[in-house]
């Protein structure tokens, strides 16, 4: 789950790391009232999206006056924001920002990250902040310092040298002040369970002192249930209407660019059965695993869910039949297909308690599109030839 900027900086907050004042706006109004609240003659009014590269997109906007502050927040909330992390599609503004102007020096870049490969955090850094970082690594990889952190010491000394000298700080309060904010971060990071604190650009200000001036926090999703404050922070408007539909059925689906819609139960068999398509030349529509108690309401969501992706031209059905029985499942399965209008192939296989019974059963239902894979192997070929109108 991902928050909001506003909302990462609130986290930010909690815990000392400093940051522009702002205020939250759902209305032109409210964004008036809070440049009037927090007074001052420079305001930065910036649209909350989940998605990085708003001021190229034209959603951060510095307002010199309170009437500017009026115009922009007009220009900005309802709009659709394009940057290159949101897709052509773009996304709606809900929310805007208002914060007070800062001082800017210099931009920095600050991140931390969960590095899979070295299995620990790692920071990392660079002197150009503010422009993406990813067309910082791709032309000069040297200027961006990582650095791993094992988590059973944390963040000592050492880190933190490496980090201000990476960086060129030589002034002796400057360094101070950013190992804390380094020290405060990483805190940050363990406390709510994140799995990415973003922070581009880190800036200091004339005044020497070290401010976020973005925040971008992602975190895992099996800790939000010890993480309500974190929890609590989340955008519904923000999260793919598809997998929020699947999680209340009891369905976890993601949604993926390929051509194979796939339903499974367990995890790891979808896993397994998406490799196996990829395997046959196929490409998977999605993840999605059905859980333990497949039965014909839940398949029948299940294909609704799937036929959404207007890209879907065939559907692997691949489950163990253990607890709950193959040939009830095929009966499920028929009856899924009448409560749901499937207008494309999909190919069953199933395997466990009674698949021969199950196979029978489908065989002999007759319905026109049901397929029957006799393998794993089998039944994602099949899969595969069906998406490319073979037969
Ligand atoms: P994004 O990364 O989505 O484009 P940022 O929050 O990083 O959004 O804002 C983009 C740029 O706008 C920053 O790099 C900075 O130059 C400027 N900016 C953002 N907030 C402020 C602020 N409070 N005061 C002054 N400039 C700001
Ligand atoms: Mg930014």
């Amino acid at each position: 789950m991902n928050i909001h900027e506003y909302q990462a900086k609130q986290v930010f907050a909690k815990y000392g790391v400093p940051t522009p004042r702002g205020i939250i706006a759902e209305t032109v109004d409210q964004a008036v009232a809070n440049a009037e609240e927090l007074g001052g003659s420079i305001w930065v009014v910036k649209a909350q999206i989940h998605a990085g590269g708003r001021g190229l997109g034209g959603g951060v906007k510095l307002a010199k006056s309170i009437d500017e502050v009026r115009e922009l927040a007009d220009e900005i909330l309802g709009m659709t924001l394009v940057t290159h992390q949101t897709g052509p599609e773009g996304k709606l503004v809900n929310k805007v920002y208002i914060e007070e102007g800062a001082d800017i020096q210099d931009e920095l870049y600050f991140s931390v990250v969960l590095d899979r490969a070295a299995e620990m955090p790692i920071i990392m850094a660079s002197t150009e902040g503010g422009m993406d970082i990813e067309t910082v690594a791709e032309n000069t990889p040297e200027k961006i310092i990582k650095i791993e952190i094992d988590p059973a010491i944390g963040f000592q000394g050492f880190h933190a040298r490496e980090l201000i000298f990476g960086l060129g700080i030589t002034d002796k309060a400057e360094q101070k002040k950013l190992m804390k904010f380094a020290a405060s971060i990483y805190k940050v990071y363990m406390d709510t369970d994140a799995e990415m604190i973003e922070i581009n650009p880190l800036v200091k200000t004339g005044a020497g002192d070290f401010i976020a001036l973005d925040g971008k926090m992602g975190f895992d999703n099996s800790a939000l249930g010890r993480q309500k404050f974190i929890a609590d922070m989340r955008d519904i408007t923000e999260e793919d209407a598809d997998e929020m539909e699947a999680a209340k059925y009891g369905l976890s689906y993601v949604a993926l660019d390929g051509e194979i819609g796939c339903m499974v139960n367990g995890a790891g068999l979808a896993m397994g059965t998406m490799d196996t398509i990829n395997y046959m030349g196929g490409t998977p529509a999605n993840f999605l695993d059905v859980g333990g108690s497949a039965n014909a309401e839940t398949v029948a969501k299940g294909f609704e869910i799937i036929l959404q992706n207007p890209n879907v031209k065939a559907i692997f059905v691949n489950i163990f039949g253990g607890i709950v029985r193959c040939d009830r499942l095929a009966n499920g399965i028929i009856e899924a297909t009448k409560i749901t209008d499937v207008n494309v192939p999909v190919i069953v296989r199933l395997d466990g308690t009674n698949a021969p019974e199950a196979a029978e059963i489908l065989k002999n239902a007759n319905i026109a599109n049901l397929i029957v894979g006799d393998d794993l192997g089998d039944g994602a070929a099949k899969a595969v030839a069906a998406a490319k109108g073979e037969k």
